[in-house]
């Protein structure tokens, strides 16, 4: 059998288990993009895209947004649950919103408006910024628009200004001492709002979100609490504002049980607040629905074990049991779905530019009279090592290595040996290593010698402005080349980046025996640029990433799919990122005064006679054309 047919690169990367279908890799060894999810439907290669980019001009790192997919997504929700509701004879209906803060992005959040306008789907805001964006830019009439986070008089101002505008606008009351101020501007506005109330559940999330449930969470009332909210409104005439019940217990709920626990104890309140006599219309199950991360479909923290359908036949099944069973009405849901909304739509782009190794073996380490005796007993060592004896050479290497570090503190080492040593331990290191490949037991020992040994693959960009999750929690994002698919990768690597951070690193990958593993397999250097795409980045990535190093956002391209064109896409638009000077002024710099201070000491060189005329214009213009430059590594 051809060695070629042994290497799976989807089962290596899990393509076609963490992209839902909008990825995979052809024949000749390229990712592409379907942004219908099925190969019927115009397929982009994504080296295409690049290779256009590049004709025009824009630099890497980049973001690229498949807008179609973002609309697919949009759909798949917004269509499950209609299915679902009919399947079971569910008397209400689905009026989901798009939680903004997943990503802010203008064309974004126009995207989704336009794609859910055929299911009315709305907005959540949850600051004062995110709500004067959901005013002017949620459009549709029959839609919700939901405002949850604290709230200040401005924001329940700003809330009633849309209700007077005619909007939909839901006030949801995440602390006791909002239902005050809720009353009293709405009686300066003179309108009455809709109110939702947003309980603190008893039923725990876990995961890296857990903290967003249970008695410690910072939004929500209990339910004293929220017999109390209805009483003030009921004082004031307003326990008919009262149209929608909320929870939220967390992002990325990767067991399907928790959700169900927290419908159910969610459906009894509702239910016994109905009964109350509460007007309520509206069930808000919050966000949480995950996204497959690592592709495991288990209860993983970067995964989950549940489809959509699952989750929407889960809550729809659920509600109409209680609310059956207690006898009143089922009502509207709402979802507030972030991540499953944007995650796939966008990936950012990066070249590897270097390989770092923990090693070289370049370092000349021939015998040599009168060397220090660790020398010759780790060269001695290197000498008899077998598939017999290695976990002994293992030992005695680390032993020796030990040793010299504590000869060269003494001084008893010169430089020259010191590096021999390093030289031979790391050699030694390596052939273990290839004997560790033909045994069927590893010591425990060795177990991590692979990962010691991987490369670091240097890469165009800051962990801390594209993938601030895989810094900050440790949350797994796909990492595959672009190309060359169809050749089996042969360096195990780890992928830093350029800020001066040593966090600055991605080291949480998807491996397919056992995932949360700490090095990826990527292809060699063959001369040709290599680019790697990072996945799944449209939720929260995108707009989380700060300016560590002054590294700015990214450019970014947004791809449409067009059959009739002949590579079947096209680039809508191109947002610069930003330029050296945009990133200083965010931080108090004024560019043109920089610049003039420079002009200033080029001057003073000229005229002292330290610097020729033509040279000082150079070097004026070079600092200049570098202030408006891109702010990431040229190459
Ligand atoms: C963050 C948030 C969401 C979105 O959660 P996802 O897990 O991204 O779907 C929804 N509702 C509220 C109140 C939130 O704070």
């Amino acid at each position: 059998m051809d060695n070629k047919c042994l290497w799976d690169p989807d089962r290596y990367y899990n393509v076609s288990r963490w992209s839902d279908g909008y990825f995979a890799i052809n024949n000749n060894g390229s990712l592409t993009v379907l942004p219908g999810k099925s190969t019927d439907k115009p397929t982009i290669i994504l080296q295409d895209v690049i290779d256009e980019m590049t004709s025009q001009k824009i630099e890497f790192p980049a973001v690229i947004r498949f807008h179609d997919v973002l609309r697919s997504q949009v759909k798949l929700l917004n269509k499950s649950f209609e299915q679902f509701i009919e399947d079971f004879d569910y008397e209400g209906r689905f009026t989901g919103v798009f939680p903004i803060k997943v990503n802010q992005m203008r064309e974004v959040v126009e995207e989704i408006v336009d794609a859910g306008s055929p299911y009315n789907y709305g907005l959540e805001a949850g600051s004062k910024a995110e709500l004067l964006a959901v005013l002017a830019y949620n459009d549709n009439r029959n839609s919700l628009t939901i405002l949850n986070g604290y709230k200040d008089y401005d924001y329940l101002r700003l809330a009633l200004l849309g209700t007077k505008m005619g909007k939909n606008m839901v006030i949801v009351i995440e602390n006791v001492s909002e239902v005050a101020a809720i009353i009293e501007t709405s009686k300066e506005f003179q309108v009455k709002p809709l109110i939702g109330l947003r309980s603190k559940l008893s039923a725990k999330s876990r995961g890296k979100w857990a903290s967003s449930s249970g008695d410690r969470a910072k939004f929500g009332l209990t339910v004293a609490e929220i017999l109390a909210a209805i009483k003030m409104l009921k004082d004031h005439k307003m326990e008919d504002c009262i149209k929608l019940f909320h929870f939220h217990i967390g992002s990325q709920i990767s067991d399907v049980r928790v959700f169900k626990d927290a419908i159910n104890e969610g459906a009894r309140i509702y239910s016994k607040l109905c009964k109350l006599g509460i007007p309520l219309e509206y069930f808000d199950v919050g966000g949480g629905l995950a996204i497959d991360y690592d592709g495991s479909s288990s209860t993983n923290d970067s995964s989950r074990n549940y489809s959509v359908n699952e989750y929407a036949t889960d809550i729809i099944s659920s509600l109409k049991d209680i609310c059956d069973e207690e006898g009143v009405d089922d009502p509207n849901i709402v979802s507030e779905s972030g991540r499953f909304i944007t995650a796939h739509h966008s990936c950012v782009i990066t070249r590897v530019i270097d390989e770092i190794k923990p090693y070289s073996n370049t370092f000349d380490t021939r015998k040599q009279s009168g060397e220090h005796s660790i020398v010759r007993n780790i060269r001695e060592a290197e000498k008899i090592l077998t598939e017999k004896n290695f976990q002994e050479i293992y030992n005695d290497a680390n032993g020796y290595r030990e040793d010299c570090y504590n000869a060269f503190k003494l001084g008893i080492l010169e430089l020259e040996e010191r590096a021999k040593i390093e030289t031979i331990f790391w050699r030694i290191m390596q052939k273990i290593d290839v004997i560790l490949k033909t045994q069927e037991f590893i010591p425990e020992d060795l177990q991590g010698l692979d990962d010691l040994l991987a490369k670091q693959y240097l890469c165009n960009f800051s962990v801390f402005q594209s993938a601030a999750d895989s810094w900050a929690i440790g949350q797994v994002l796909p990492v595959v080349p672009i190309s060359r698919l169809n050749e089996e990768p042969t360096e195990l690597c780890s992928l830093v980046d350029i800020t001066c951070d040593s966090d600055g690193k991605i080291c949480h990958f998807i491996d397919y025996e056992d995932i949360n593993s700490k090095s990826v397999k990527l292809h060699t250097f063959n001369g040709e640029p290599y680019y790697v795409g990072l996945f799944l980045t449209g939720a929260y990535q995108d707009v989380m990433g700060d300016m560590h190093n002054l590294f700015g956002r990214l450019n970014e391209v947004h791809v449409f799919t067009d059959a009739d064109d002949e590579s079947n896409f096209y680039i809508e638009e191109v947002i610069k990122g930003n330029s050296a000077e945009n990133v200083l002024s965010t931080m108090q710099y004024n560019p043109d005064y920089m610049a003039a201070k420079v002009k200033n000491s080029i001057d003073k060189q000229i005229k002292d006679g330290k610097i020729a005329a033509r040279e000082g214009v150079k070097l004026n213009d070079f600092y200049e054309s570098c202030l408006k430059s891109y702010t990431y590594l040229k190459v």
